[in-house]
């Protein structure tokens, strides 16, 4: 049998909601209705441990850290049928999205997409092109005919990760290792 944690006032933190319906405005989650047709519809349902609708409920009930450490927000496809479907006109996929920045900001972040920027940081490409990866690539492409690979400038690809804020996931990533 699951044991259930009771929580006190003190452990909830409503900043999630404010933050998020104050850039969503109208389509806030404030207008959300527990219907549940967003999660019947949705696209990835099988793969997350937290339903749509009850992310809307967790948010709304200040349950920051059980959104935050969900995996529905990173497994979301964004294929946005949630919110073309919410009778309520709550804008669930940008919703999700903003939770994804926050939840990077804070240094919540799989490490696969950290590990993913990293990469990209370090190679220029998301897979990586270097030692033997390179001969092997070289050689497929060779025999296919296709033209040599022209690697991009690092400090431009750097650049723009620092410009985009994508290159501070790799900073939390070293801060944490
Ligand atoms: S479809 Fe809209 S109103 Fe219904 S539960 Fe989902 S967000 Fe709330
Ligand atoms: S946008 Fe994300 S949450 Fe919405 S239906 Fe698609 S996969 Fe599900």
């Amino acid at each position: 049998m699951t044991e259930e944690k009771v929580m006190s006032s003190d452990e909830l933190d409503h900043s999630l909601r404010y933050e998020i319906s104050e850039k969503v405005g109208a389509k806030s989650l404030l207008k959300c209705i527990q219907c549940g047709v967003c999660s019947s519809g949705c696209t990835v349902s099988q793969y997350i441990d937290l339903q749509p609708h009850r992310v809307v409920a967790s948010l709304l009930l200040g349950l920051k850290d059980t959104v935050l450490n969900s995996n529905a927000i990173w497994t979301c496809s964004l294929c946005h049928r949630c919110t073309e479907r919410c009778p309520k006109n709550v804008d669930y996929s940008f919703i999700l999205a903003l939770l994804r920045n926050i939840a990077s900001k804070e240094g919540r972040i799989p490490k696969e997409y950290s590990s993913t920027v990293e990469v990209i940081s370090e190679n220029g490409f998301v897979v990586p092109y270097s030692g033997g990866m390179k001969n092997t690539i070289d050689r497929r492409r060779e025999k296919m005919g296709l033209p040599e690979i022209i690697p991009p400038k690092l400090d431009e690809v750097n650049y723009i990760l620092e410009e985009t804020g994508l290159g501070n996931l790799i900073k939390t990533k070293e801060e944490k290792d």
